[in-house]
Formats: structure tokens, sequence, C-alpha cells
């Protein structure tokens, strides 16, 4: 087996490098101290991905994407990772399930969206149906030419910058009919409730969304009628992949800056990395992000290589519970090595600390992962995780 980079994969990931670097790491005090990017930023920066060829990694060329199998877009992802404020998200990536979508609804949504042109968000979570998406209550009702959306939704990533939103419904208010709608955003009935704020200054709001007597055509159905929960789970198994790559890449980051900190920094006429209290915390946050590094880049090429969906999913949430659980222990030594420097939200530490405990929440909590491994291993055995 032989497990080094191609030539390829190498040019790929110096290349994600740079770009994390030299275009969007400068945008990281704007976006803390403004709670945000401003438009002109943003419109910035979509230029710059599509110049470096960094868009829609995860779609097809046919579609306009950059058609990089899930392998590549996680050295990709890694790197992007390094940076705060989750500027990372500018490097768009239309939604996974649209690939299901209709030659028409390729045309008016995925295409532009692959090209920089559009934006989509993905409307899943309700007051009431957080970790079980069953409980939604935002429903589809047959009308004369197309379908009739009530519901509300909470925690719309990108919802303020994006221009239609993929709404998860159930028709007929019945769970066993979960479906997917197109939704343009300027559509009569679709409204903003409020926009809260969160532990993170993230580059885009994650805004509530109320849906009144919305009304879209048929051709707004994505896919089929009660598929809706497959393709939330196979956006589950993208999103939470890219998770895990960007809390490697985190994690590294807050280790260069903790471990270049301690070989300067003098206190007691020595540098701090002589106390073996410190350096022991560099060599677990080394031996950390090694560990996670290892079982993201198997897994990913397990993908690639054949896996089969099911064992895919079960440990991709083997994977999202150990690199975002990795991230936070990574950051929060680096905060303690750095010291009171380290609370500091100027520093890089004290933001990857900050940014990444959403990681553990979004896209399936660690409970939820828990639940996942515990009822595989109750189901297929402990091979799927120790027996490969
Ligand atoms: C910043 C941010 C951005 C987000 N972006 C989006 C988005 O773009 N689109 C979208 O649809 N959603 C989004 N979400 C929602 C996110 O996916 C949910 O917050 C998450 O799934 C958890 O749901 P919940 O918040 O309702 O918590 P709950 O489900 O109410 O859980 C509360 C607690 O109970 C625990 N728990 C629940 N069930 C179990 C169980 N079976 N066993 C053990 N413990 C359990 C949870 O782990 C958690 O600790 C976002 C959330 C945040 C914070």
């Amino acid at each position: 087996m032989d497990f080094s980079l191609s030539v390829k994969h190498l040019e790929l990931q110096a290349r994600a490098r740079q770009f994390a670097e030299q275009v969007l790491q400068p945008y990281e005090m704007e976006c803390e101290d403004n709670d945000g990017l401003s438009p002109e930023s943003l419109t910035a920066i979509n230029g710059k991905v599509m110049e470096w060829e960094l868009n829609a990694l995860n779609h097809t060329k046919e579609d306009g994407g950059q058609g990089y199998n899930i392998f590549e877009q996680m050295l990709v992802d890694e790197q992007l990772g390094r940076v705060t404020g989750a500027i990372w998200d500018t490097v768009f990536r239309p939604s996974y399930p649209m690939k299901f979508a209709s030659p028409a609804q390729k045309a008016e949504y995925l295409i532009p969206t692959c090209q920089g042109k559009r934006r989509d968000c993905y409307a899943i979570t309700e007051a009431d149906a957080g970790s079980d998406p069953t409980q939604c209550r935002t429903s589809a009702t047959k009308v004369a030419g197309g379908w009739s959306l009530n519901g509300e939704k909470w925690f719309v990533t990108v919802g303020d910058w994006a221009d239609y939103i993929l709404l998860h419904a159930h028709v007929d208010g019945d769970p066993a009919k979960a479906s997917v709608f197109f939704v343009d955003k300027n559509l009569s009935g679709v409204k903003v409730k409020r926009t809260p704020r969160y532990t993170h200054h993230f580059c885009y709001k994650h805004p509530e969304f109320i849906f009144e007597d919305v009304i879209v055509g048929e051709d707004k159905l994505l896919g089929e009628v009660g598929r809706g929960l497959d393709y939330t789970k196979d956006w589950f198994v993208e999103a939470r992949l890219g998770i895990a790559a960007r809390c490697v890449g985190g994690a590294t980051r807050a280790l260069e800056v903790a471990n270049e900190f301690a070989s300067k920094r003098v206190q007691f006429g020595t540098t701090i990395r002589d106390f073996q209290g410190i350096e022991f915390m560099l060599a677990d946050m080394a031996v950390e992000i090694m560990a996670a590094k290892s079982m993201l880049y198997r897994i990913c090429w397990g993908i690639d290589n054949g896996g089969e969906r099911k064992l895919n999913h079960a440990r991709v949430a083997a994977l999202k519970l150990y690199c975002s659980e990795m991230v936070g222990r990574v950051c929060d030594r680096a905060v303690q090595i750095l010291g009171g420097r380290g609370y500091m939200r100027e520093n890089p530490v004290e933001r990857l600390w900050r940014d990444t405990r959403v990681d553990r929440i979004w896209e399936g909590t660690s409970e939820i992962q828990r639940v996942i491994i515990g009822g595989q291993i109750k189901r297929r055995g402990l091979e799927v995780y120790t027996g490969w």
C-alpha cells in the first residue's frame, strides 16, 4: 500500500494552502471586528475562488464544478480549516443533493451556483426538530400547479447571502414524505424572522426564516417525494467529512502558533518549551493531530475506493466525532501555552478555539455521532470500527 501523495495531490494541497494564507487570512480581522465580512469583501473573495479554480470542488465539470473526488476535496478542506471566522465557507460548495436535480433545475440552480453566480443554503433544523429531523413541522401541500410551503427554519447558515434555499419539508405533514424544495428567497411569503448572534464571528450569518403560504411550481421539488431524509443523510456525510478535515487543519495551525511561541517566550530565564509541563502539551497536541489525520486520510481513501454507502456513513460519524473533539482539546492547550495572549481575540488560537466549538454541535452533535456508532456496533459488530 502506497500512502504517499501524488504530484497532483501535492499541487492541490499547496494551492489550497496558498489560497488560505494569501487570499483568506488577510480578511480574518475584518471578520472578527465586524462580526462578518462586507458584501464588497465577499464579492472580491468570490472572484478569487473562481480565479484559483477552487469553486464547487464537489460537483462535476459538466455541471460547472471541479470534479474532485472525496480525497482531493479533503486535501483542500484541511488547508481551509486553518482560516478563522469560517472564511473557508466563501469557497462555495453547492449542496451535494443537487446532484439529483433535473436538467432544468441544474440549469437554473446548480450550474450558476457552481460558477459563483448564485448561492444556496440548506434549511432543515427547526425549533422542535434538531437532532431529530423527523419532528420537522414545515409542510408542503399540493395546490394547483405546484406546492404551498409553510413553516419556520432556524440556524440557516449563509441565509443572509444565499439567493435560494433548499427547504426540507414534510409533504402533507407526513414524516414518511420528507422532501426537499428549491425556494427562491425573493418569493412572496419568505421572511427573515431574526438573525441571532453566535459565539463565533462567522463571515456569513445564520438567520431564522418563516415560510408563509409560499407557492412554488411542481418543478421545484428536488428528486422525489419521500427522499428528503436520504438526501439529508448524503449531505451529512459530505458535510461531516468537511468538518473533520477543517478540524485537522485548524488544530495544525493552533499547534504551529503554540510551538513557535513556546520556542521564543522566555520566563524564569529559559524558553517555556523547556518546561516539561509545556513540552508535554505540545507532544500531546502533535500526537492527537497525527491520529486524527491518519483516520481522515484513510477514510477518505476508502470512500473513493469502493466504500459501501452505509459503512461510509458509519465511519464518517466516528471521524467527525474524533476530529471535532480533538480540535477542542488542541486549541484549548494552545490557548494555555500562550497564556494571557492566548485569550486575546487578535490571536488566531483564541479565534480557532472559539470557532471550532460548533464542530461538536452542527451536522449532528457528538452525542448523535455516538448514537450512530453505538447502533452500528450493535447491528454489525465491532469490525466496522476495529476490523479494517
Ligand atoms: C452555527 C450553527 C449553524 C447551523 N447551520 C445549520 C444549517 O445551515 N442548516 C440546518 O438545517 N441546521 C443548521 N444548524 C443546526 C444544527 O445542525 C443543530 O443545532 C444540531 O443538529 C443540534 O440540534 P439542536 O440544536 O436542536 O439540539 P438538540 O437536538 O435539541 O440537542 C440538545 C442536546 O441533546 C442532545 N441529544 C439529542 N438527542 C440525543 C440522543 N438521542 N442521545 C443523546 N443526546 C441527545 C444533543 O447532543 C444536545 O447535547 C446550525 C447550528 C449552528 C449552531
